[in-house]
């Protein structure tokens, strides 16, 4: 067997946000998308989810810089934008999906509703609407520096405002505040998710392409924050989903959010009680078939590669980079 490692890249927009209503969401733009292609293909051999699953259980080796395309939140980027630039290259990509946004009555989930939030109302409003709309106890505390900081409104502030909606605000709390935020500045969430999401109908035209899924949670909380009854629910259901929406054998699995603190030992072991047939977190660096942990496996975001950076990363630099 060979001793060849994988690149697993990980997308999530990939659009022209500039040519929507809300130009401010990060995405990668088609025209940057392809050009990434172009760089991956020049350098690399691009697997399928089958080649990497082969390799894992040591059935088969990689090519020498075999990498694996995966694709997060089930947004519809990637049957509109995604799935044409693939085919035209005859490349196969693995699409994570959650089922309340993906399944037959789509719901936002939090996670965009405060991406689509701060791209509405900018860091400094959206902080402010939320924080009044709060009831929970104990909330003025995040009020401080540490959210707001100073002016000028930066990524920083971005990011405690995220932190503190993803890790620290209930999640019942923080699903009624974004839902009544959601309706004030933007509109019907449940109209917007129809709209935001790839439908049973797509997934499945996907598949008959030669794409390949796998689960992302049902609702995309933060598995950590869940007693292990709550993460059950979040986990078991999605491999029966998959397989009857699909046709598939085998079902992955990726973290939302994906750092190694997000989810717990017994996460591991319902992923694979459940069946699934592997898990990525997003803790940068490639993959080692056969010396990996397979429910710990590695990712790198499009960000770390060209043409964001000259290369891509170091072996030595292992750091998480969130998916949100
Ligand atoms: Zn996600």
């Amino acid at each position: 067997m060979s001793g060849h490692t994988c690149l697993v890249v990980m997308y999530h927009y990939v659009r022209d946000s500039a040519a929507t209503a809300f130009p401010d969401i990060r995405a990668l733009a088609p025209v940057l998308f392809d050009r990434q292609l172009d760089w991956l293909q020049g350098q690399y051999t691009v697997i399928d989810l089958r080649r990497f699953e082969a390799a894992l259980d040591r059935e088969e080796s990689l090519p020498p810089n075999a990498v694996l395309l995966t694709f997060d939140d089930g947004l519809i980027d990637h049957y509109d934008t995604v799935l044409p630039l693939l085919r035209a290259r005859g490349l196969r990509g693995t699409f994570f999906l959650s089922q309340d946004a993906c399944g037959t009555s789509p719901r936002l989930l939090a996670v965009h509703k405060v991406q689509l939030l701060l791209a509405r109302l900018g860091v400094e409003a959206f902080s402010r609407a939320l924080l009044q709309a709060c009831a929970a106890p104990g909330i003025p505390r995040a009020a401080g520096p540490e959210v707001f900081g100073v002016a000028p409104w930066e990524d920083d502030n971005d990011r405690a405002i995220k932190h503190f909606v993803s890790h620290q605000l209930p999640f019942t709390e923080a699903e009624r505040v974004l839902e009544e935020l959601f309706t004030r500045y933007i509109g019907d969430s449940a109209a917007f998710a129809g709209r935001l999401y790839l439908n049973p109908g797509m997934i499945q035209e996907m598949a008959a392409a030669g794409m390949t899924f796998g689960y992302h949670t049902r609702s995309h909380r933060m598995l950590a924050r869940l007693s292990p009854g709550e993460q059950e629910d979040e986990l078991r259901p999605g491999v029966a989903w998959i397989r009857a929406l699909t046709g598939q054998a085998t079902v992955p699995f990726c973290y939302p959010w994906g750092g190694p603190h997000t989810y717990t030992r017994e996460t591991l072991r319902i992923l694979r009680e459940s069946g699934y047939s592997l898990a990525f977190n997003t803790v940068r660096r490639r993959v080692k078939p056969g010396r990996e942990n397979r429910y710990e496996l590695p990712r790198v975001d499009t960000r770390d590669l060209p043409p964001y950076t000259a290369a891509e990363p170091p072996p030595a630099e292992t750091f998480s980079r969130e998916d949100a």
